[in-house]
């Protein structure tokens, strides 16, 4: 039996992550959920699951979903504490990160020091504190499994192989809603344009992230902590299809792939029972039914969001964390129709040209860094 803990159980990676475990009863028990705000469906869970503890953010919620609760309840906190007992569990084996953003850090790292092994959806823990959270893995002898599609296929594309004989990591993308649009349309972008992913259905966040390409650009940094690779050796390859999730290429020409119907709960099931493979519900591939793979390079002019994230990598320590913020406050700005679509990226250069560096030694120095950016990055937009 693994106990898990789920970190953001009413999204979207949450609410499949569940779907998973309700196939498999045998092999998983809940021991603790945790929601932002969306109560009616956490009641549900908690009906379904019968978790010990579950958190939400804010005290009032906490307070709403007791009076909502019938019969034998969990112990209800809220807040990041509530985040991060819940992240810490005595009974936990196994946390899933699916807290959308930096807020996921703390809880997501207090999991790793309390020697939980981890299945990470919330690429924004390493985008933010990449060499932290990785020494802590090391430190706290835990698992970390990616669940980010891309980062499951090149880590099953690894197994067996030798770290030292990688040449390059691929990452696929889809190359999101606007693929094929002009930078004149892309100014014209609307809200509705941005959330209509053509190949997955994900929360807002990440769904603006695909539009503008920063999510490909989170990702790249997302591998460099996890595959111990330079980003100079991450490449990214559109692939409008999302068949193939990534690809790992050899020193001796080799490359090996990952391939699947794009449907999250693969890459779930797969880090949940790790090195076991158990049937996930995704749809077989059949690949007579497709008219055809395709592959090719992003455009950094359509999409500098992608060139920036590569930038921030490049210069390191502090820069991610910083640019990081920047893109969670002005796809906030977006989706509230405060900003055009062409104007998260442009905010993003402007707050990361205003940071200077620096070396972060603690997570709470993340955290400072990632306020830093917050604060800038409104400034730069000039809103509240
Ligand atoms: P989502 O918005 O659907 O869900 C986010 C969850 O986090 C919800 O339960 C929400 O209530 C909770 N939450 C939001 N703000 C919070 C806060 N401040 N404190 C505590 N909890 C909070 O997001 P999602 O699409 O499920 O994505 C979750 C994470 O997984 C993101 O980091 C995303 O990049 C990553 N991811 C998602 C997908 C996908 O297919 N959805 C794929 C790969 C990676
Ligand atoms: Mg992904």
């Amino acid at each position: 039996m693994k106990k898990l803990t789920i970190l953001g159980s009413t999204g979207s990676i949450g609410v499949s992550t569940l779907d998973v475990v309700a196939a498999h009863r045998d092999k998983f028990e809940v021991v603790a959920l945790t929601a932002g705000s969306n109560l009616t469906l956490l009641k549900k869970q908690i009906e379904a699951f019968s978790p010990q503890l579950v958190a939400v953010v804010s005290a009032d919620d906490a307070k709403k979903l007791d009076r909502m609760l019938a019969g034998k309840k969990p112990q209800i906190l809220h807040g990041v504490e509530g985040m991060i007992a819940a992240a810490t569990a005595a009974d936990t084996t196994m946390v899933v990160a699916a807290i959308v953003g930096a807020a996921g850090l703390a809880p997501t790292a207090a999991a790793i020091m309390a020697g939980k092994d981890v299945a990470l959806a919330n690429k924004e823990t390493l985008v933010t504190a990449g060499h932290l959270v990785m020494d802590l893995v090391k430190k706290h002898d835990v698992n970390l499994y990616p669940v980010d599609s891309e980062h499951c296929a090149v880590f099953q594309s690894m197994v067996g192989h030798r770290n030292e004989d990688v040449a390059r990591v691929i990452l696929t993308a889809s190359g999101g809603p606007f693929l094929k649009w002009t930078k004149e349309q892309l100014s014209q972008a609307t809200i509705k344009d941005a959330l209509n992913h053509p190949n997955w259905s994900m929360g807002k966040k990440i769904t603006i992230d695909s539009a503008t390409m920063m999510n490909k650009g989170l990702e790249v940094i997302e591998a460099r902590w996890l595959f111990d690779i330079e980003v100079d050796r991450i490449a990214v390859n559109i692939h409008p299809q999302s068949i193939i999730h990534s690809m790992v290429e050899y020193v001796d020409g080799s490359v090996m792939a990952q391939l699947g119907v794009p449907d999250m709960k693969g890459p779930i099931a797969y880090a949940l029972t790790y090195p076991q493979r158990v049937p996930s519900g995704v749809k077989p591939l059949d690949l007579t039914l497709l008219s055809g793979l395709t592959f090719f390079n992003p455009d950094l002019e359509r999409f500098p969001a992608l060139g920036l994230a590569y930038q921030a990598a490049k210069a390191g320590e502090s820069m991610p964390a910083v640019m990081n913020a920047a893109n969670e406050i002005a796809v906030e700005a977006f989706l509230e129709g405060k900003i055009s679509f062409m104007t998260i990226a442009e905010s993003i250069e402007k707050t990361m040209n205003r940071h200077v560096a620096h070396n972060l030694t603690s997570i709470e120095e993340v955290l400072e860094a990632d306020l830093w950016g917050r604060r800038t990055a409104r400034e730069v937009l000039g809103i509240a």
